[in-house]
């Protein structure tokens, strides 16, 4: 497993943790827009909120559908290591799908969607995802974390499309991937993007707890009414 070079975010959740502190490689950054893995990278918004109807699930890993379950166990949530390096976990798409209250309701503004190498369900733009079809197409990876070309222009195009500041985990995100392993990612990335209050998952834009109001976590990158968001 390679080591993040550089220290660029440090994240109070995972320097708690029993893997110690760790420091996040910046290997770039940028922000964008929309969606997540967006396609049409340069072309700007995401596309539709498509049915997502299948998705290609090609990637190497696929382990199956989860639910959003507990902080718990993370067996067969590696799907929800995002090619590009996003954490599915927190995305709308996904959270609508994967609730774990049903009583809460939330926007979705892309379709449901089962994570990004999940084989299930794709919401519209991440099925012709650019960066998620290229890692499928290349042997060996599974995601850009495995790949000897990353920061490739595609990648960075999506991060610099737009000023959104989940894209600008995704090179800390992969580094993070390669140094802890995907399955204990998974695990602290569900464990971050709670409500530090009730323990409900929390969306990337999300400024309080859509259940019991709490605000976000300091462990996230803080939102405000001005931050850039897509959608
Ligand atoms: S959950 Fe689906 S829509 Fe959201 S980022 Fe992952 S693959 Fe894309
Ligand atoms: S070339 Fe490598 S880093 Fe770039 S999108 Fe494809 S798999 Fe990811
Ligand atoms: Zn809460």
């Amino acid at each position: 497993m390679s080591k993040p070079k550089s220290s660029g975010l440090s994240r109070r959740g995972f320097l708690g943790s029993s893997l110690g502190a760790v420091t996040l490689a910046s290997i770039g950054c940028g922000g964008d827009d929309d969606a997540e893995s967006s396609t049409e990278l340069g072309s700007g918004g995401s596309s539709t909120g498509g049915t997502g109807s299948g998705g290609a699930g090609t990637g190497g890993e696929v382990t199956g559908p989860g639910g959003a379950g507990g902080a718990g166990s993370v067996t067969g949530k590696a799907h929800l290591a995002a090619a590009c390096g996003t954490f599915c976990g927190a995305c709308p798409s996904y959270m609508a799908r994967h609730s774990e209250d049903e009583t809460v309701q939330r926007a979705n503004p892309w379709g449901d969607c089962d994570g990004c190498l999940s084989g299930g369900m794709l919401a519209g733009h991440c099925q012709t995802c650019e960066i998620r079809l290229c890692a499928a197409s290349r042997q060996n990876v599974t995601r850009c974390s495995d790949c000897a070309e990353l920061p490739c222009y595609r990648i960075t195009n999506l991060i610099n499309f737009g000023n959104y500041p989940h894209r600008q985990e995704y090179l800390p995100n992969l580094a993070l991937i390669n140094e802890m392993g995907v399955e204990e990612w998974v695990r602290y990335e569900e464990a971050r993007w709670r409500c530090p209050q009730c323990g409900l998952p929390m969306s990337w834009y999300d400024t309080e707890c859509a259940r019991c109001g709490e605000p976000r976590s300091a462990d996230l990158f803080p939102v405000t009414e001005d931050t850039p968001q897509p959608y």
